[in-house]
């Protein structure tokens, strides 16, 4: 008989979640891994969407005008293309490939997400990511905040021999930190790896963590479970370290998230666009957008 021994430090695997193609704002096409049905959310994560890569054509671009958001926070990390930002509180931006915003509702927001108007005529690639991070109840209510990053500003980190390349959009790696403030301790990295290369990236151990992976195929966990494209990788609370390799027969470098954040252990109850703790607190949020509580964008 023989015996595994794992390092008492490596996570392991605790789940892999495929996505499902669904419709957003005008008609995106988005891969989502959560929330649907047997996977609504995953402390403090909400949602996760991934747009694209896709080529637009020209005039066709589609995006999600005018729309509220109450209680968490919206990530937009851009790839490829250039989106439009404008709200309620005044705020505007063009984002551009490597931009991230990171959009705090708070006590409601109204914002529209669209392509830019050049972007739109021209068509082109176009390629995002949109997490939805819960806010603890505590801060449901707060001021909306609006932080834009341009990838100039995004920390990059580079192990010795090259083999890992790291941006910091949140949290820390490689020993570098992030420059976004955010409400609870949270983690958002985006690694390539080189075939061959591992990165072994310490997350403390009471934060839920996840990988997703946007190129290619990777090995994850102690256990060096597969994922692919357009795949989440969940991993265990059960040790500090995170593994993830991609393998040395790998004909391209592997594009991949990770995600983590120490679980809020609130209710949760959400409808559309606004997210609260409790039924009532629903109704009041539906009652405050109609009401124009949460304003409205002025060009
Ligand atoms: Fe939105």
């Amino acid at each position: 008989m023989t015996s595994v021994h794992l390092s008492k430090e490596q996570r392991t695997v605790a789940g892999i979640i495929s996505s499902v193609e669904t419709l957003e704002g005008e008609g995106m096409v988005v891969r989502r891994p959560f929330p649907k049905s047997t996977f609504s959310d995953f402390d403090p994560f909400l949602l996760l969407d991934e747009l694209g890569p896709v080529k637009v054509e020209p005039n066709q671009a589609k995006g999600a005008p005018d729309h509220p958001h109450r209680g968490f926070e919206t990530v937009t990390y851009l790839l490829a293309g250039r989106l439009e930002h404008k709200d309620s509180y005044g705020h505007t931006g063009t984002l551009s490939p490597g931009d991230v915003q990171w959009m705090t509702a708070g006590a409601g927001i109204v914002h529209s997400e669209v392509p830019e108007r050049e972007f739109g005529r021209t068509g082109g690639r176009l390629h995002a990511l949109q997490l939805w991070v819960n806010l603890p109840s505590r801060d449901k209510l707060m001021p909306p905040r609006y932080q834009e990053i341009s990838a100039s500003r995004i920390p990059i980190a580079q192990t010795d021999d090259g083999s890992v390349t790291v941006k910091i959009i949140a949290g820390s790696a490689l020993g570098v930190s992030a420059v976004i403030e955010t409400r609870t301790p949270i983690i958002y990295l985006h690694f390539t790896l080189q075939p061959g290369a591992t990165v072994v990236q310490p997350v403390p151990r009471d934060y839920n963590t996840f990988a997703y992976v946007l190129e290619g195929e990777g090995m994850f966990g102690a256990e060096s479970e597969r994922g692919l494209d357009g795949q989440m990788v969940l991993f265990a609370q059960d040790g500090e370290d995170v593994t993830i390799t991609n393998p040395v027969d790998a004909i391209a470098p592997l594009e991949v998230l990770l995600i983590g954040g120490i679980p809020l252990n609130e209710p949760v109850v959400r409808y559309g666009p606004f997210v609260m703790n409790t039924e009532d607190e629903i109704v009041q949020a539906f009652a405050d957008y109609r009401n124009g509580r949460m304003g409205t964008i002025h060009v």
